[in-house]
């Protein structure tokens, strides 16, 4: 085993020491490294060690070689792309799946880590409010996949075969050559879909696919969301080329700007083309249907044929745990399912038992739902309530301090799932007073959705593009906070979103202050004179 067992448990009482001082310590780091490309290489011995080495001298190396060149996802000042939770019950989840390795793709290849993940996607599907469709007392139900992109893939595999079947079977194919003949002239016409704001994985899963994609352009006007009308312009224009939509992604909470799609115009269009596979993309946001007063988001997506969501990004489950839920567990079987001799036993043959590998694209598996299981027990559902709770309130606190300072910045779409996304102007502007409390959007509650236009004239967007590109430059070279920067449309802008474990109000009030000191920098600079004072 590499050590004896008192050895492993010294290492192992020492590396959890390491990893909670590691966690404490954090916010006192630097969020981001400050090394050079390839400098790894040069603190490591190019040739592998021929004698075994002490776990002293291995562990020491940890903080010499490998935390210089962390980026510090769990650190409070980590505002960029979505978090990647991590937390101490999901850390035990992983040291036992390590344990008890088990690359359980049949059944009886580990009955617990099959059972296991059956009975905690069922609770999640209830916990986040999900239509019954997806639990696994009917024909549907819950897989855990290694990323959310994996699901994509996945789901557009089986979507490609469902059209097919269903095409050979509507032209009366029975013969397998000809079948097969046929299904390659069919795939060749398929079509992909997704709007321009779907995450880039959908693009890549139809390459992998080996079909066509086509991204569905959206407007800022209605949020960037995509609506049924885009949709079936898009649908009818293909079909008139002869090309055959097969494959939707609609997404609840885009990655640039945590958009929600128009699920039900969308709905509408879907009951005229049942060939095409719908999947809902809800990998980061899918995480606050733990709040009631989000689950009608869930009723309106009871028309998917597949949602998938991941407890690694905001629901304090360690990577990797995309959460992936079908309508009809049958469509992923026959697309995936291969049984040669030495994969078949008595228990795959009674029909009685899930085997997960005909689920997914690889054979083996890890035993993730251990971590969950731990996360969803030690937390309980009110306890994962609180924690999105308590981040959509930072993100609303910082929505406001922005529009507090109206003069510099401007929100480009409103705060959605805790993530802000901001430009800062062309020119400093008189605050814009409105008899509204100070930092509070002051139109009604029901236009708060929608985005307000930023630019009067193609200088001043290009002028604005030029001057926040800058501001983020400077904030991501000081590398105190890290945050991402985006081309949304045409514009430039800065997202912002703290929703980690250890967010925290301080940090949002520090970014806001570091945001103002550095935008009234790259102002003052351009006017041709010093800032005045850090803190305008
Ligand atoms: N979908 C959305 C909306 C995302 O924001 C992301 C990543 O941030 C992904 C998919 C890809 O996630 P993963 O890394 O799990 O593949």
């Amino acid at each position: 085993m590499g050590m004896t067992g008192q050895g492993f448990q010294e290492a192992a009482v020492s590396a959890i020491a390491e990893i909670e001082r590691y966690y404490s310590d954090l916010p006192s780091r630097p969020v981001l490294p400050s090394v050079s490309p390839g400098y790894l290489q040069k603190l490591l011995p190019t040739k592998p060690p021929v004698d075994g080495e002490e776990w002293q001298a291995i562990e020491k190396d940890m903080e010499r070689t490998i935390m210089p060149g962390i980026t510090h996802w769990q650190s409070p000042k980590f505002m960029a792309f979505f978090a990647a939770s991590s937390t101490y019950p999901a850390i035990l989840g992983e040291m036992w799946s390590a344990a008890l390795t088990a690359p359980a793709f049949n059944w009886i290849c580990s009955p617990a880590v099959t059972e296991l993940e059956t009975v905690v996607l069922d609770w999640l599907a209830q916990i986040l409010g999900l239509p019954e469709v997806f639990m696994s007392k009917g024909e549907g139900g819950g897989v855990i996949q290694g990323s959310a992109s994996e699901a994509i893939v996945t789901v557009m595999v089986a979507a490609r075969e469902r059209f097919i079947r269903r095409q050979l079977e509507r032209e009366g194919v029975t013969d397998m050559e000809e079948a097969e003949d046929r299904s390659c002239e069919l795939r060749g016409k398929l079509v992909a879909l997704g709007s321009d704001q779907a995450h880039s994985s959908t693009k890549k899963a139809a390459n992998i696919a080996g079909t066509r994609y086509r991204g569905i352009v959206t407007q800022l006007s209605n949020g960037f969301a995509l609506t049924g009308k885009q949709l079936r312009m898009k649908i009818e224009e293909l079909q008139t080329k002869g090309l055959h939509p097969y494959y939707l992604t609609v997404t609840l909470g885009t990655t640039n700007t945590c958009a929600v799609d128009d699920f039900e115009s969308i709905a509408e269009v879907a009951k005229d083309f049942p060939d095409i596979w719908i999947h809902c993309d809800a990998a980061y946001a899918g995480a606050a249907l733990v709040l009631p007063e989000y689950q009608h988001l869930a009723d309106q997506t009871s028309f998917v044929d597949s949602f998938d969501m991941n407890m690694h990004k905001w629901l304090l489950t360690n990577f990797d745990a995309s959460c992936l839920f079908v309508r009809k567990r049958r469509d992923l079987i026959d697309a995936l399912s291969i049984a040669p001799a030495y994969l078949r036993n008595q228990y795959t043959e009674s029909g009685l038992v899930t085997d997960y590998r005909d689920w997914q694209i690889p054979l083996g598996r890890r035993f993730r739902s251990l971590k969950i299981w731990f996360v969803i027990r030690t937390w309980g559902v009110k306890g994962l309530q609180e924690h999105i709770r308590h981040h959509l309130k930072l993100g609303d606190l910082f929505a406001e301090l922005v529009r507090s300072r109206s003069d510099i910045f401007h929100i480009l779409t409103p705060p959605s799932f805790a993530l802000t996304v901001l430009t800062v102007h062309a020119h400093r502007k008189q605050p814009q007073h409105s008899g509204a409390i100070e930092g509070v959007d002051p139109r009604p509650f029901e236009q708060q959705h929608i985005p307000i236009e930023p630019h009067a004239s193609e200088q001043e967007l290009q002028e604005a593009n030029s001057i926040t590109k800058e501001v983020y430059t400077l904030i991501d070279q000081r590398a105190e906070f890290f945050l991402t920067a985006s081309v949304i449309g045409e514009v430039y802008a800065i997202r912002v979103v703290s929703a980690n474990p250890l967010a925290e109000e301080k940090y949002i009030r520090k970014v806001f202050d570091v945001l103002v000191s550095t935008a009234g920098e790259v102002l003052a600079k351009r006017d041709g004179r010093e800032a005045p004072n850090p803190v305008l």
